[in-house]
């Protein structure tokens, strides 16, 4: 390509690849050879303090890929065909006229994700509700924050990932984390950590394997994958036992106290060590160094989320929270680390199956009436509540979801259970993927749609601290590539639905966003694009454009309507998945440095795809010599739903009971192969961190 002045610019942009949204410039120069070179800087000031991490240096290399897609495809006799756009919405449009004819309009499913920017998850809801008139639309944002979101409501009355400022980090004494590898996943972050043991904090790091994280703790408690709320329990009743708690804050500030109280006096903390793997003594140093710290924080992530009894799990550290009254204060709270570019926006604006927007519920009568004003239709216009992700590919496996829209996901790769999902797909009679590169999910599509990039897509994303940050377009879009709420409107302008979805801009979209978010939990009323570009982002709730935005959560009230926090005394009502004489260990899975969800963006940046080529399982020396494993050798993991071959890590950083796989490969590498579609039944995760699982074969 000639140069010309679209090439030679300083590019302004915020990193895709995960929940803190580093600013970042690219430099792009391009030689008299022709040759262009891209050098890539943080930009200070941003949460991430200027930093960038290796997937923040490499970002712009999948956008800049020579495999983006540039026009439609539809599929003809077998083929992916090119396409114009003229032709592809007609097909798109009158195969859904014809599945809502022949089986309504819950036929058809939608399904978001997790990276989209808020404009189009909020988009995306509206399109599923009014556009389609569906109730199934769910996100890949199920699998991520689902336990975290949920326990946080319950538990505060609001969900907002981080009830602190990063800043509070290091003037905490003590902090846990709990199953999050921040090192690998959120690096930027790390700083902030590294600031408080520097000032004298005492770091707890809970994780089946010593991770890069894990070494840099004070204690490590390396549990079994599974037994994080016993584990978080058994901290609670040393705590009650010892006097660790604020009985001031508990009285004052919570409900639900004696009760959990009195459970507490059934935890056996021998047994508890036994189960979590732990021995007594460490989870005691654990309990004695946060219940007496005089500030502290806890994180929970995946590691403990990713449960079927992520909800409870989460509340039970929750509890810990309360009881110790470490939260509305400075250096004190609780965070969620979000692991998608937005997943906290991602699961505020109605494009999950039980969610309106601003956090509304979708079963509210006040609610949905509040959101049909906006919408300029009556509340019996809006569908009522759908089905979570995994639940709507079994509804497809059963032929009642029939075609699929989805945006933003590849759920062949990211779903538990791939084989029953990679049938549900199969099975469809129409199935649109839009996206910028040919995931394994579009290679099934019958029309794919191409999608901008983060470089040449304007919106908002609201970053794991609940700070709403605008990320402005950089570059055009390449070939005919569209913005992803423009592909929105295109379609239901042709469904005969255009003066619901007429807009010329994204901030056209953010401004009725605002008005829809008014008054609910999550409150963007008092954010405007105007305000971003001047402001350094805008913490939710900003209930006025005269308000500063909410930085420190709870310090005065919780959300609950009484304005006190709830403590939960429930047990797991599930039965986890165990080991057996057939099944003998453990499979849990993760993430690694250099690749973001499925790969199919940092397996295109050359940088990010030569750290780590392909898949592994992590193996314990003693548990390789057992199955005879060699290192770097294949082998063949099954559980009971399905198998999957990856070469072996052997490496003592993990668990003899344990096997550790990442989540970053599809095919005959997907690690969800073998996984659990068991669902935590308050919040419809799914188990993906416990699956029994044996060696099958080593080749
Ligand atoms: Fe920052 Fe996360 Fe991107 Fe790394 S991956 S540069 S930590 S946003």
């Amino acid at each position: 390509q000639e140069p010309d002045e679209t090439w030679n610019k300083v590019l302004h942009t915020q990193c895709p690849f995960c929940s803190v949204q580093c600013k970042a410039q690219i430099r792009m120069e391009t030689a008299s050879s022709g040759a262009v070179t891209y050098t890539v800087e943080g930009v200070p000031n941003a949460a991430s303090g200027g930093r960038l991490c290796v997937k923040g240096l490499n970002a712009h290399q999948h956008g800049l890929h020579s495999e983006r897609l540039l026009q439609p495809f539809i599929r003809k006799e077998g083929k992916l065909e090119p396409a114009t756009w003229e032709e592809a919405l007609q097909v798109i449009v009158e195969r859904f006229t014809e599945g809502m004819a022949a089986y309504g309009s819950d036929s058809i499913g939608v399904y978001g994700g997790g990276s989209l920017t808020n404009e189009t998850a909020y988009l995306l809801g509206k399109f599923a509700r009014i556009g389609i008139g569906t109730r199934y639309i769910d996100y890949n944002g199920r699998f991520c924050m689902s336990a975290a979101a949920s326990a946080g409501s319950k538990t505060f009355g609001i969900d907002r990932g981080l009830t602190c400022r990063l800043a509070d980090i290091p003037l905490a004494r003590c902090i846990i984390l709990a199953g999050t590898n921040i090192a690998e996943c959120q690096p930027t972050l790390m700083p902030y950590f590294n600031e408080a043991k520097e000032k004298g904090a005492f770091i707890i790091v809970i994780d089946p394997r010593v991770t890069a994280t894990a070494k840099m703790a004070d204690l490590h408690l390396q549990i079994r994958p599974g037994t994080d709320m016993m584990l978080a329990d058994a901290m609670l009743k040393i705590m009650v036992d010892e006097g660790w708690i604020d009985e001031r804050f508990i009285r004052e500030r919570t409900n639900g106290y004696e009760e959990l109280r009195s459970r507490m006096q059934t935890v056996d903390l021998v047994e508890t060590a036994r189960l979590c793997g732990i021995e007594e003594e460490l989870i005691r140093k654990a309990a004695s160094a946060y219940g007496q710290a005089e500030t502290g924080i806890i994180f929970t992530a995946r590691g403990v989320e990713q449960q079927t009894d992520g909800h409870l799990a989460v509340r039970a550290f929750l509890n810990l929270v309360l009881a110790s009254g470490k939260i509305g204060r400075e250096g004190c709270g609780y965070g969620a680390v979000t692991g998608q570019g937005n997943g906290q926006g991602g699961r505020e604006h109605g494009q999950k199956a039980d969610q309106l927007p601003g956090y509304r519920s979708i079963e509210n009568e006040s609610d949905r009436a509040y959101v049909a004003s906006v919408w300029g239709v009556a509340p019996e216009d809006i569908p009522g509540k759908g089905v979570s992700a995994y639940e709507m590919m079994e509804l497809m496996h059963q032929g009642e979801i029939r075609t699929l829209f989805l945006m933003g996901s590849n759920p062949i790769v990211s779903n538990p259970n791939v084989n029953l999902v990679k049938e549900a797909l199969e099975k469809l009679d129409f199935l649109v993927v839009a996206d910028m590169l040919l995931s394994e999910t579009a290679r099934l599509a019958d029309i794919v749609l191409p999608v901008t990039s983060y470089l040449e897509n304007t919106g908002t994303l609201t970053n794991l601290e609940g700070r709403v940050l605008l990320r402005e377009a950089a570059l055009p879009a390449p070939g005919e590539a569209r913005q992803d709420w423009r592909i929105l409107c295109d379609i239901a302008e042709r469904l005969g639905k255009g003066q619901l979805f007429s807009y010329a801009s994204a901030e056209d979209i953010f401004e009725e966003l605002r008005v829809a978010s008014k008054g609910g939990a999550a409150d963007y009323y008092g954010i405007t694009y105007d305000r971003l570009r001047r402001e350094e982002g805008i913490y939710w709730p900003c209930p006025s454009t005269d308000h500063p935005g909410t930085p420190f959560m709870f310090s005065a009230a919780f959300a609950h309507p009484d304005r006190k926090a709830v403590f939960t005394s429930l047990q797991n009502p599930v039965t986890k998945e165990r080991v057996s004489k057939d099944y003998p260990l453990i499979l849990t899975n993760g993430r690694v440095l250099a690749h973001y969800l499925t790969g199919v963006q940092t397996r295109r940046s050359p940088a990010l795809a030569a750290r780590s080529e392909a898949n592994f399982a992590e193996i314990h020396p003693d548990t390789a010599r057992r199955y005879r494993v060699e290192d770097g050798q294949w082998i063949e993991i099954e559980s009971e739903r399905g198998s999957f071959s990856v070469r072996s890590r052997i490496s003592g950083n993990i668990r003899k009971d344990t096997i550790f796989v990442p989540m970053h490969w599809g095919g005959v590498q997907n690690v969800n192969l073998a996984t659990t579609p068991a669902l935590d039944p308050f919040c419809k995760m799914p188990g993906f961190k416990v699956a029994a699982v044996r060696i099958k074969q080593v080749y």
